[in-house]
């Protein structure tokens, strides 16, 4: 089949990453008679159980009418966090003179290779999502094309039926499509398109301070560009703890990023300018005038052209698939998981969601979506990650929470590494040491989480957290600190007297 895919700009990293994810030479095999799962969508969630059903010896048939690999290898996680990591290194060397280094002359990015690097890391990492791969190594029947149901037990891609026993639904998610008068005609960035520049735009807006608007805005800004955040919410992160997003926020600010929030976008117009958007912005009607603008204001599943009425799935514009908590959709012989069906949409949870299909699909399995702990990270600077629920969350499942704090700047390695800007927060089942949720803000937030997900999996009290020694000194001893914090509140005033009055006794010799 012809490659319909070609990743901008056309060098000659891009063209490995094609020849692994979307190969033009690509021909589909001949389909078996019956296949136990029909995949449609070549994401995590699609590549996940594939890999792993026919690990199992299912005779698998995985579908992709564009990239294999999906949104996160593409235009997702992979390039996002490789230029926020060159982003930090510019950082880095910016504030180099607050740790006694002198870069003498200044620092120039050279955004062109910043781009190159990603391209050049994506197209290394794209190996392992490859047809080749897939096909010769892990005995999957690769289809590229678009897949659609055409029976209640058939898919079609490019005029041949795929017969299946189940079939898993793994279509993903894409941006959402912002509906502001004008935007369509001055021309926008998605994450579709943003990772295929060369040239750093020098007044870029970013319309949303969600992760991926916050993520980008901050690492444009520290890049080069002069970023502006429009938001329609009076805070960044709006989901996360308030004081979390306190904090990246005034990181972001410091960096210069120009955060509008509680703004509006009413129109924008192509003009000698720019970009030009006329914004509400606290009752007041402004200007901005930029040269690209990113959105970056949510995602919505893809649900259309799979013919899903013809098999009896149920679906919603915005939520995607619906499923039960075994991720069996309203036709017990389909299921669903990743971006197309859940609301935390994350490559670690269309992993997990995999790894439930495959049992519940294959092995009469009874795995449940409830069951789940799931973390997340925004991988700004500081990093917010969280897992479990926030306080709010909470209070409106009617509990009561004790709450214990550490900031980073009681921490003696946060104190030498310069990063005291930062918290551990552990919410508890009141009057218990049941971990309900945490929020921690550092540079490496995302690395910390996973020790409280831990206990949280495993069912241990923040109790048991205060006897884990932590290597002194690393960032992490906050979370030891926290549970020293909960293990004081037990040495109640009646406890304390008997500790007194044991040891009065040992003194009298
Ligand atoms: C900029 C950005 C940064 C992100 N960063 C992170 C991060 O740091 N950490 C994290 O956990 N998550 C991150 N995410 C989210 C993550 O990328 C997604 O949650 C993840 O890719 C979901 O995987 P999926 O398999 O459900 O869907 P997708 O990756 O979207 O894959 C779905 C696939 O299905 C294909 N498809 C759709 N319809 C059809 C059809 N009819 N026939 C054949 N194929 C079809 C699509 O072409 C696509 O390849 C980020 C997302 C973005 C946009």
């Amino acid at each position: 089949m012809g490659n319909e895919y070609k990743v901008l700009p056309r060098d000659e990293f891009n063209k490995v990453l094609e020849n692994n994810v979307h190969p033009a030479d690509w021909t589909n095999p001949e389909p078996a008679a019956r296949y136990n799962l029909v995949i449609i969508g070549a994401g995590t969630a699609g590549l996940v159980t594939a890999a792993g059903a026919a690990g199992l010896g299912a005779r698998v048939a995985l579908v992709e009418k564009s990239l294999m690999g999906g949104d996160c290898l593409n235009v997702g996680c992979v390039p996002s966090k490789c230029l926020i990591r060159s982003a930090r290194a510019a950082a880095d060397v910016r504030n180099a003179g607050a740790f006694g280094v002198d870069v003498a002359g200044g620092y120039m990015v050279d955004f062109g290779k910043v781009m190159e690097r990603m391209r050049r890391l994506r197209s290394g990492i794209s190996v392992n999502d490859s047809a080749r791969r897939f096909s010769e190594e892990l005995g999957v029947d690769i289809f590229l094309g678009e897949g659609r149901f055409t029976g209640h037990d058939t898919v079609s891609v490019n005029g041949r039926t795929l017969r299946f026993k189940k079939a898993v639904i793994t279509s993903g998610a894409r941006a959402f499509d912002l509906p502001v008068k004008g935007l369509a005609g001055a021309g926008f960035l998605t994450n579709e398109t943003v990772f295929s520049l060369t040239e750093r735009p020098p007044r870029l807006a970013v319309i949303g301070a969600g992760p991926l608007g916050c993520e980008l805005a901050q690492t444009f800004q520290r890049l080069g560009s002069k970023v502006s955040v429009i938001e329609m919410s009076p805070q960044v992160l709006s989901r996360e703890d308030p004081d979390a997003a306190r904090m990246v926020e005034s990181s972001m600010v410091r960096d210069g990023v120009e955060l509008l929030l509680s703004s509006n976008i009413k129109k924008v117009e192509k003009t000698e300018e720019g970009k030009v958007l006329s914004l509400e912005t606290g009752g007041q009607e402004t200007k901005l005038a930029v040269d690209e603008i990113l959105i970056g204001v949510g995602r919505v599943p893809n649900v259309d052209g799979l013919n899903l009425e013809t098999v009896g799935v149920r679906y919603d514009a915005r939520s995607g698939v619906q499923v039960d908590e075994f991720l069996r959709t309203t036709n017990g012989r389909i299921y669903a998981a990743g971006d197309v069906c859940f609301p935390y949409k994350f490559t670690h949870t269309a992993d997990a969601m995999a790894r439930i299909v495959i049992q519940n699909a294959l092995f009469m399995g009874r795995k449940r979506t409830s069951a789940l702990t799931i973390p997340w990270c925004t991988y700004t600077d500081p990093e917010i990650a969280h897992v479990g629920m926030y306080e709010t969350d909470a209070r409106r499942a009617g509990m009561q929470v004790d709450t214990f704090t550490v900031p980073f700047s009681d921490v003696d390695r946060a104190i030498a590494d310069g990063e005291t800007e930062g918290m551990v927060r552990i919410h508890l089942k009141k009057g218990t040491d049941r971990i309900l949720g945490a929020t921690i803000v550092a540079r490496h937030a995302g690395e910390m989480i996973s020790e409280i997900s831990v206990a949280m999996k495993a069912k241990l009290g923040l109790g048991a957290l205060s006897g884990v020694i932590h290597p002194y000194p690393t960032q992490a001893e906050a979370i030891r600190k926290v549970a020293d914090a909960y293990n004081r509140t037990k040495l109640t005033p009646g406890v304390k007297k008997i500790f007194e009055m044991i040891l009065r006794w040992q003194r009298r010799g």
